[in-house]
């Protein structure tokens, strides 16, 4: 099934989520609908929260359906490296039609829980890197624009405010 996405307003998404603990047909199944509602909603990552549900879980393909390899799973990730500096646009599916530069490491590696459950670590760089830490950062209740200045946060949230009283948000 395809979930609707969540957008910025909604509590769930800045509240840190739930451990996943059952590794289950249940969550097998979350994992396929949350692809699915990531390639629908054109995104390379998606947070459970993002859908309404506050568990420790995030899809991930920065290849876009081109290399099966490049989707990931990750269940409870953490960090547990980060090195260097990048500076890219970088937008949110629960922030649409906003995107702004952000500065992050260049290379993380994370320790997660594949969909079975077995723990493995990756390194990635670059878009990679960038979206290991806005998934990770999501799980901990964490918007991007968390990592931009104070007065760009605050005229995004005046102008999401504006199309939320339009009723366009
Ligand atoms: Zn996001």
């Amino acid at each position: 099934m395809i979930y609707p996405i969540v957008k910025f307003g909604n509590p769930v998404l800045e509240k840190p989520a739930e451990p996943v603990t059952e590794f289950n047909t249940e969550l097998k199944k979350l994992v396929e609908d949350m692809f699915a509602s990531m390639y629908e909603a054109k995104g390379v990552g998606l947070a459970a929260p993002q859908i309404g549900i506050s568990k420790r879980l995030a899809v991930i393909d920065v290849s876009f359906k081109e290399d099966p390899e490049a989707k990931l799973v990750l269940a409870n990730p953490e960090i547990i490296h980060k090195e260097g500096k990048q500076t890219q646009s970088e937008g949110c599916l629960s922030i649409p039609e906003f995107r702004e530069n952000v500065t992050r490491p260049k290379k993380v590696t994370i320790r997660a829980q594949d969909v079975n459950g077995n723990w493995y670590e990756k390194t990635g760089e670059d878009l990679l890197a960038r979206a290991f830490l806005h998934e990770t950062d999501h799980l901990n209740g964490k918007l991007y624009i968390s990592h931009i200045s104070a007065l760009k946060r605050d005229l995004m949230k005046r102008k999401i405010r504006k199309l939320m009283k339009a009723g366009e948000w």
